[in-house]
């Protein structure tokens, strides 16, 4: 079974709100439920698109109300490092490769901000998907129970946390499980209306966040080897395909062992490979 959640990143008072209520106004038109990550103290000058609203955390509270399901997306949202974490997905953290204290202290910061405002938020949403190992103790010590992230095709158990992988950026049906992450400030027109046609289309696959949460806690998704292994062979793949796209050997010989009959080029393609593999080693390019 195909299953997609949908996650909105980068919740600030003083994001894009426009482009924000518009994504509500589709969600509550086809009744979805989405995971959205709350920064508590927004620091980061790059999320800053307008003046802050003031009923920011009035309409927070509202959607929460609706089924909406909120995530602590950091604390302030500021990357101090270039740290890629146990992912290694980007490089640049707000926590992994702290000490353990420094990471529980900043989560309690923002955990106790949201609190103050009423919201108790058992799901972390790490900016720029890094953290590492004292990361997650730290969220478990501090009551959380699940992550928005994890780079396979179904949700497991780690440390103690629910994680809840997220692969998409582009609307797009999962193998099994992932999650679609949008960030609203910098969605242009063509994509809200691939968005909206792809949840026209699809509606019956996006699952609500709340109710899957609530029914995950008592479903035996711990999977935690499988999940881990198909997690690392993904993220070799990732980091495959994106060395593949910036080196220009490789690209020379895609374009060398490119044909328009199927049959050719697979046989062009595994012929040329032990020349690739010689060029790659003795950084020979081709001529
Ligand atoms: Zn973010």
């Amino acid at each position: 079974m195909q299953q997609l959640l949908i996650r909105l990143d980068d919740i600030t008072p003083d994001m894009d709100w426009e482009k924000f209520e518009r994504l509500a106004a589709l969600f509550e038109q086809y009744q979805i439920h989405p995971v959205i990550g709350v920064v508590p103290d927004n620091r980061d000058e790059t999320l800053h698109i307008q003046e802050p609203r003031a009923d920011f955390w009035e309409r927070i509270l509202a959607l929460k109300d609706k089924g909406w399901v909120i995530a602590q997306h950091g604390f302030q949202h500021v990357y101090v490092n270039r740290k890629s974490g146990l992912l290694g997905v980007n490089p640049f953290s707000e926590f992994a490769g702290l000490s353990y204290q420094e990471q529980y202290q900043k989560l309690r910061n923002g955990q106790e901000i949201l609190r103050q405002k009423g919201i108790s938020s058992t799901m972390f949403m790490a900016p720029g998907h890094t953290f590492d190992r004292k990361t997650l103790k730290a969220l478990r010590k501090l009551g959380f129970m699940s992550v928005t992230d994890g780079y396979c095709s179904r949700p497991y158990r780690r440390a103690g946390l629910l994680f809840l992988p997220c692969t998409l950026s582009e609307p797009r049906l999962p193998k099994r499980f992932d999650t679609l992450c949008l960030h609203a400030n910098g969605m242009e027109q063509a994509q809200f209306d691939a968005l909206a046609e792809f949840i026209g289309r699809h509606r019956k696959r996006i699952e609500n966040a709340d109710v899957y949460l609530a029914e995950s806690e008592h479903s035996a998704c711990a999977y935690l080897p499988i999940g881990l292994v198909e997690e690392r062979k993904n993220l070799l793949l990732r980091k495959a395909k994106r060395f593949a796209a910036q080196n220009e050997t490789v690209q020379a010989y895609f374009h060398r062992t490119d044909s328009e009959n199927p049959a050719e080029k697979r046989k062009m393609r595994v012929c040329g490979l032990p020349g690739l593999a010689f060029r790659l080693l003795f950084r020979r390019p081709y001529r």
